[in-house]
């Protein structure tokens, strides 16, 4: 799941994920856990995400590794996040032989990636993200999925939030063309908010395997 954040890339991983068992993964959500657990690797993490900068592509590459040992099936969000990262991706699936199916961009104009943003809350025990307007939710508050306490990112700050834009459009936009350039990337538009997006890629899904 490719695209600028906060345009439910996250939120559409996990209903895959649980709608065809599929394993998922966020590099960021995952670097999030290592420093809620106070590790190292969480705290190297944090010096790049706090500032709404990209951390390190070795760091990257060594969470995912690391995840999907053992794994034939996975969903990754968040990743890859440059040209880098999306080519040491593909070299190791395929002396792993484990070829990517599909890319999917999710795509939204600045403006509503912007607001969704300023208004994102997250909960610091089970990862689920939550918008304060649409969900009637405050930061504080318990997670309506775990009970956890809802907090705002570091990184969803607005000094955060224009740098992450500016690394996205420098890093990662390239990934779409260079997934683009293989044939795999399939755009998406993110507009229609969470169950008619999650409707079409459950659609596609569906369509590439009546025709596998
Ligand atoms: P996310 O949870 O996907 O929004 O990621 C939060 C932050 O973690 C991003 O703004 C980046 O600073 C960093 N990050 C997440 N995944 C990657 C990655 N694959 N490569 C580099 N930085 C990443």
């Amino acid at each position: 799941m490719l695209g600028p954040p906060a345009t439910g890339k996250g939120t559409q991983a996990a209903l895959l994920s649980s709608t065809f068992g599929i394993s998922a993964a966020s590099t960021g959500a995952m670097l999030r856990d290592e420093l809620r657990r106070g590790t190292e690797l969480g705290r190297q993490a944090a010096e790049w995400t706090k500032r709404g900068e990209l951390f390190p592509d070795t760091l990257a590459l060594d969470v995912v590794w690391a995840w999907l040992k053992g794994r034939t099936r996975f969903i990754f969000d968040g990743f890859p996040r440059t040209v880098g990262q999306a080519r040491a991706f593909d070299a190791g699936l395929s002396e792993r032989g484990l070829p990517l199916d599909v890319v999917y961009f999710l795509d939204l104009p600045e403006q509503t990636i912007l607001d969704r943003m300023s208004s994102r809350v997250t909960c610091r025990a089970c990862g689920s993200v939550y918008n304060e307007i649409f969900h009637k939710v405050a930061i504080g508050d318990a997670c309506p999925t775990c009970r956890g306490e809802l907090y705002r990112r570091d990184d969803d700050t607005t000094g955060a939030l224009r740098r992450r834009m500016e690394q996205y459009r420098e890093f990662t936009l390239p990934v779409a063309e260079y997934y683009r350039g293989t044939g795999l990337l399939k755009p998406i538009d993110a507009t229609p908010g969470r169950d008619a997006v999650f409707a079409t890629l459950y659609e596609d899904i569906l369509e590439r395997n009546r025709q596998a």
